[in-house]
Parts: C-alpha cells; structure tokens; sequence
C-alpha cells in the first residue's frame, strides 16, 4: 500500500558548487578534497559526529594498504595527512609506516576531532543531524538534494554531488542501476581497564596459541614487535576462531557463538594502543539483507546483548581482562558493504590479485595487490593496482560521483572499502567534483589528466615517476 505526498514549495537552504552527502571517512576527504581545490563546498551528515564507521562504528583500525609489500608508500594524500595529525595528537604510533605493521589503530574520539579540524580549516560548511532524503533531479542529471533537518525539509542545489553515504543512498535513487550484496555487519565495543601488558605476557608464554596468517598477522613474533616496539596491541579479526581459550570454551559448552541472527561471537580481534587501557573488539557478525529501520534496529539490540556475552566471557577467562568493563558500544552498527553503483568501469578482484602491476590510463589513485598467503606465505605483491575514475561515475545519471569505497564500481563489492582506500576514493571524488562544477562541465566529460594533476598537487599517489611520464604528469 502507499500514500500519496503532496508536492509543496521547499525552502533553499544552499545553492553551491559541491554538496557532499555523508561525513564518513570517505565524505570527509571528498569534501576537504573538494574544497581545496576552489569549491564552495557543503557537507551533510545524518550524526552528531563525523567518521562514520571509522568512529560511530568505532573501527579504530586503519588497514594498513598505504605500503607494499616492499615498504613503498602507495597511498598518500589525504589519507596520511589524517594519519600524521593523528600521530601528532598520540592518537596513532609514529612507527606505523612499517610492512610489519597489519593495521594503523587510532583513538577513535580523536579521529572525530581531526576531521572536524580538516573540514574547518578547509573551509567547508558542515551540517550535522541532516539527513540527504532525495536527489533533486532534471531529467537524468542530478542537481542537488533534498534534506531533512530538524527545522523540516529543505533544498540544496549544487553544481555536482558527491554520494558518500556508504549506501549510495542518493545514487539508488537517482535511478541508476546498482548492485545488491548480502555483506556482514559487526557491532564494535571498546573495553576500558584492560591489562595489555598481561595478555602480551600470556601469548609470550603460549606463542604457540598465537593465530597464524590471519587478517595481514604472520604471527606471534610480528605481533611482539608490534607491541614492543611500536605499542600497537594487533590481534587479528578472526583470531579467536583459533584461540584455543575460546574454542576450548565452546568445546566445554561454556562459550556459544551463535546468537540470535549473530554468528561467530569467538571471531575477536582486538585493537589498542599502549598508552590507553583499552581495546576495541571486533566479534560478532550479522548478514545484511535489507536495510528496513525495523530489522537492523532489532539487530543491533541483539548485538548489544551479544557484546556483553562476549566482554563478561573475557572477564572471566582472556588473561588481563579481569577488571576490564565496557565503556562504550558503538553507536552505529557497522555495515561492510550493501549498495554499490554499476559505474562506468568496475574494478574486479582479477585486478587486485594480479602478479603484475594493473594500470589504467585514468587512474585516480593505486592500491598493493593481494597476494595469496597460504602460498606465498605473504598477503601483499610488492606492486599496485590502479583504480580507475569510471569507478566513480554512476551509470545513466550525470551530476552524480559516489565516493565511498562501500558503493564504488567493483565485485566484488568489498575490493577496496579498507579505510585507506575509502579516503583516496572520496579525495578523487571531491577533486573531480569541484573541478567539474568550476568548469561547467558533466564529471563524465572532465579531462582526467587535469583531475590527475590537481590530485598530484594534493600530494596523492598515481604511480612512480616512470609511470607518471608514461601517463604525460
Ligand atoms: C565492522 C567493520 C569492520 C571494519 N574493519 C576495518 C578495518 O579493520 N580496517 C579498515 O581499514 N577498514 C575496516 N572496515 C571498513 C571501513 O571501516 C569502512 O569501509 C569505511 O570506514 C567506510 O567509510 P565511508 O565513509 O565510505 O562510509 P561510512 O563510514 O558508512 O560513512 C557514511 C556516512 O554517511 C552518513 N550517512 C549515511 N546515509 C546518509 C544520508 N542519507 N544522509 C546523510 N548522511 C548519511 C553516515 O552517518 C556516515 O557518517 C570495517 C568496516 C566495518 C563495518
């Protein structure tokens, strides 16, 4: 059944160059990118906070795919800025730039503070607790959105949007064609008054309990290091599916890792920081197949349930975990990937597997190739892939670029929604935008070689110099 909405006369909020919806990581690049390179630019954000994932979510790891296997960095631009000035502020270890370090662990409240900074300074209008409804369309082309606020609906009018709504919300509704995928969701809670220190002690006795080749870990020795020598505390997500105090626990009957729709309860990881007593625990997962307020809300009150089971667990039974409680349960329940846009190109996974360098002619920024551990006993190639601009542009809608690595172009649809690339995506994204807006011109007929030299001059990464010649840069 449905009900009629009678049209009525909105209110202009904005007519600008650049509206950005979603403050996610990914938002949030494009936006600071966009205005950065001369656009009046606008970003709209349904939360209180920016970051998204990254900090309603409460994933305060940042995959560490800015360096190859080689140690060469690969992405820089935005991404390591955020990284530097978390690293300034003690909210990051300066010693993350090492092949040896799986995952760059950040304290999420700051990466909230560093964002909000970056957009500030860059001079872009934020709108928080407002939420991107509906695009406003003429015919195929996109001209802004409508949003809500507390104070009712409201127009933007922008010259290019960006979507980084994580679901390509606006892009669905845009009419252009998409591509569904059942992902995974996890709810992320944080442990305060957790003894690190004595969980290292326990694995340094028992190494060989430690998880081996898991989640870009080789193993304990690694692990140590991490610890030692860069007071990053890694335990890898999954680890505990092959922590023997966990699998005795569920052997015994004392551990179930299955709740409700939740399943793998025992799939901890855990990231911290040696100068906070806490950890972030990464442990239970839910299939998304839809995306209806209702589900997900009884979802994540399961969760919630579920993240109490988990912590009370290792309380009574994970070494240095006696006094330790939960200080915080994410906010937003963290979705991996759902929507994503069928684009002009689509990045595979053939692509990110390859032996070889991949290259594309429109490169918008590179990412390490996957290696296969189990035979190479390595997860990454010492080469890149390139990820092309025709994955950013919606087919059929013109005025629309999604910059969310969880929405892009790709299949499989979680290639490249690692936080790394998510802030190269939204950085390309915002650069494109506000170069198409200055210009007049659709995104899909912009010059990608002013595009690729404007992100050159934002100190991103599209190669090295052979490559870069090759190119005409
Ligand atoms: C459980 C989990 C674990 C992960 N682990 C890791 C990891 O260890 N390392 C790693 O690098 N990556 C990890 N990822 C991936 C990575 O964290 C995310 O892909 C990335 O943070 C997504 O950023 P984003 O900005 O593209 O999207 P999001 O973070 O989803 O941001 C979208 C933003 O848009 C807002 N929004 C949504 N709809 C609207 C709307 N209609 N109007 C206005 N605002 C809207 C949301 O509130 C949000 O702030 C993980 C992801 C999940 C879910």
């Amino acid at each position: 059944m449905t009900v009629y909405e009678p049209g009525r006369e909105i209110e202009l909020l904005a007519t600008i160059d650049v509206l950005v919806a979603g403050g996610g990581v990914s938002g949030c690049a494009a936006a600071v990118a966009a205005a950065r390179a001369g656009a009046e630019t606008v970003l709209v954000e349904r939360n209180g906070v920016l970051g998204g994932v990254a900090t309603a979510g409460l994933m305060a790891n940042i995959g560490n795919l800015l360096l190859d296997r080689n140690g060469r960095l690969v992405i820089r631009g935005i991404t390591k800025e955020v990284i530097d000035r978390l690293v300034v502020r003690g909210a990051a270890s300066a010693q993350w730039a090492s092949r040896e370090v799986p995952g760059i662990v950040v304290d999420s409240e700051q990466l909230k503070l560093v964002l909000a900074r970056m957009l500030r300074e860059a001079g872009v209008r934020v709108l928080n607790y407002t939420w991107a409804a509906r695009p406003i369309m003429e015919g195929s082309w996109v001209r802004g959105a409508f949003v809500e606020t507390k104070e009712g609906r409201r127009a933007i009018l922008a010259s290019v949007v960006v979507d980084a709504t994580g679901e390509a919300d606006l892009a669905a509704r845009a009419g252009c064609p998409m591509r569904w995928t059942s992902g995974t969701a996890s709810l992320e809670f944080k442990m305060g008054r957790v003894h690190l220190e004595e969980l290292y002690n326990h694995f340094k006795e028992h190494p060989e309990t430690f998880p081996v080749g898991m989640d870009m870990v080789k193993g304990f020795a690694e692990f140590e290091r991490n610890w030692l020598e860069r007071g990053i505390f890694f335990f890898p997500h999954g680890g505990g599916t092959k922590w023997d105090i966990f699998q005795q626990a569920i052997a015994d009957g004392v551990f179930i890792p299955r709740r409700g729709e939740l399943w793998r309860l025992d799939a901890v990881g855990l990231y911290g920081l040696r100068w906070l007593d806490s950890v972030i625990v990464n442990s239970n997962f839910w299939r998304v197949e839809t995306l209806a307020p209702e589900r997900v809300s009884r979802v994540q009150m399961e969760a919630q349930e579920a993240c109490y089971y988990v912590a009370d667990f290792m309380k009574k039974h994970v070494p240095g975990f006696e006094d330790a409680y939960i200080v915080q349960m994410a906010s937003d329940l963290g979705i991996r990937v759902t929507r994503g846009i069928e684009g002009e190109a689509t990045l595979t996974g053939e692509s990110a597997r390859e032996s070889q360098p991949v290259f594309f002619d429109d490169v918008i920024g590179c990412r390490p190739a996957v290696a296969d551990y189990s035979r190479t006993g390595e997860f990454l190639w010492g080469h890149t892939f390139d990820i092309p601009y025709g994955v950013l542009l919606p087919r059929e809608v013109e005025g629309l670029l999604v910059g969310s690595g969880k929405s892009v172009s790709c299949q499989p649809q979680e290639l490249i929604r690692g936080m790394s690339t998510c802030m190269v995506l939204g950085q390309a994204a915002g650069v494109a935008a506000a170069l198409a807006a200055k210009k007049g011109v659709p995104p899909r007929k912009l010059d990608v070689r002013s595009l690729q030299r404007t992100l050159l001059e934002q100190g991103a990464y599209l190669g090295d110099k052979e490559r870069l010649r090759e190119l005409g840069l």
